[in-house]
């Protein structure tokens, strides 16, 4: 049997790290996958996922096929009145299903977990320590043997131990907004349409789902919240009153859908920072660069990472330790223009629609209603970086096949 190429640990099974643990798998490494709880749970209910993810989903084997629902996204006022139009060359739209799917995050979960080979996956890991000895990286968890990688990788979400271990704890930025996101089935969703929508303070969306071969929507609320007000309880009422001025579509769909289809999340994320790899650990997903949901990138940038890593380490030593170092540089370097300009468009157009100063908001709204100025801030910026990532993975969008005689292992 051929030797390994070495052993990696992954921190934490989200997109992230499922995705990571896949690419590098194909590349004939030893991974395994150490998750804090008992089962992989699914972090909220409702996703949209870009192209390039999709991309890499099919290169790492994961079966994307029907997995969700083929989506052209416009901006709107909350009367309906065109903002901005997300528009991809059709050649993309026709090969990716729209601007974006849409789909239940379970669906995803469950696709990347059917496509991890047995063993992979160890949970009720929960890491509490880090110690680069080198050559090697030692890992403790609680109540569990210490693990020894050659490379560790914190997959492991906004309040990433393994960033904190590597570059000590930043302050997490609240941005005051909140959102409720709810989903129900309904054939409708086969009309392909999304609207993003705003009045002066809300935004009140929907877009298309599939799951599990059937069509539905997914919708959300959101807007700006101060700490001293009350954490919301009645999510249906919540939305119904904040709703009252956007689509009878839109309502129509609050009022259908079950109250436990609903869940409310606080939007947080954190300033770029500057370095994510040090010695022999990297970072990966919204442990690098958390991302609030303004860009519906979060988790299609988490994926994209663990792509491009298994990239740059797939042609080197492991065992050198400075061949390491340079690879984990590389595929940072590569990363942090993309996803630091994603995560900060995302929390200024999220600052720009529910933290505007009272008086500011009329003249806004008349700016995005009668110039381009959406458009050219949402409806061109978000393609020209879908299609400069799609462009980066074509460079070798080969699926990813693990060399052959490597035989599945984990640490
Ligand atoms: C309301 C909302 C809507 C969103 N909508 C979209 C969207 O439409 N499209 C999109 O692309 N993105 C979206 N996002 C962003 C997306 O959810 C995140 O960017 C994505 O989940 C990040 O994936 P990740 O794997 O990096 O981290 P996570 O999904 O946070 O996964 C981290 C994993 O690490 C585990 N973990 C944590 N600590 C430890 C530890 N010490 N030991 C072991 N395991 C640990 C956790 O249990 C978890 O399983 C949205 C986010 C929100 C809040």
């Amino acid at each position: 049997m051929a030797e390994s190429r070495g052993r990696i640990a992954v921190i934490g099974a989200g997109p992230g790290g499922m995705a990571a643990a896949l690419a590098l798998f194909r590349q004939g490494f030893e991974v395994s996958i150490y998750e804090r709880f008992a089962e992989v749970k699914a972090a909220g209910n409702i996703l949209n996922l870009w192209p390039p993810p999709q991309k890499v989903l099919k290169i790492i084997g994961v079966d994307t096929t029907d997995l969700g629902a083929p989506c052209h996204t416009i901006f709107a006022n909350a009367k309906g009145r065109l903002r901005a139009d997300v528009r991809l060359p059709a050649e993309v739209e026709e090969e990716y299903g729209g601007g974006f799917i849409g789909l239940l995050r379970w669906g995803l979960y469950q696709r990347m977990l059917a496509a991890l080979p047995e063993g992979v996956l160890r949970l009720s890991h929960n890491l509490t320590g880090l110690e680069d000895l080198g050559e090697t990286v030692k890992l403790t968890f609680e109540g569990r043997e210490p693990v020894v990688a050659d490379l560790v990788i914190g997959a492991d979400g906004i309040n990433s131990s393994v960033r904190k271990s590597l570059w000590g704890d930043t302050p997490i930025r609240r941005q005051f907004l909140h959102l409720v996101g709810g989903w129900l089935y309904d054939e409708g969703g086969a009309s392909g349409e999304g609207v993003i929508a705003h009045n002066r303070t809300t935004q009140v969306s929907y877009t298309p789902i599939r799951h599990e071969g059937r069509w539905g929507f997914e919708w959300w609320v959101l807007e700006a919240f101060r700490d001293r007000d009350p954490v919301p309880v009645d999510l249906l009422g919540f939305c119904q009153k904040r709703a009252v001025e956007f689509s009878p579509l839109v309502r129509e769909l609050i009022d259908r859908t079950p109250v436990e289809n609903m869940q409310r999340w606080e939007i947080r994320d954190r300033p770029p920072i500057r370095q994510w790899s040090r010695g022999r650990a990297t970072l990966v997903g919204d442990a690098a660069h958390p991302t609030s949901p303004y860009a519906a990138y979060g988790a299609g940038m988490s994926i994209e990472d663990g792509y491009f890593l298994a990239r740059e380490l797939g042609v080197i030593d492991m065992h050198d330790t400075q061949a390491v170092k340079g690879a984990l540089q590389a595929y940072e370097d590569r990363r942090k223009p993309h996803t630091a300009y994603v995560s900060q468009l995302a929390y200024k157009v999220g600052r720009m629609f529910h933290h505007l100063p009272g008086p500011l908001r009329p003249l806004r709204d008349q700016i995005f209603d009668r110039t381009p100025f959406l458009q050219r801030m949402v409806g061109d910026q978000m393609p020209a970086q879908i299609l400069s990532q799609l462009a980066e993975i074509e460079e070798s969008g080969q699926p990813m096949v693990r060399p052959l005689g490597l035989e599945p292992r984990t640490l």
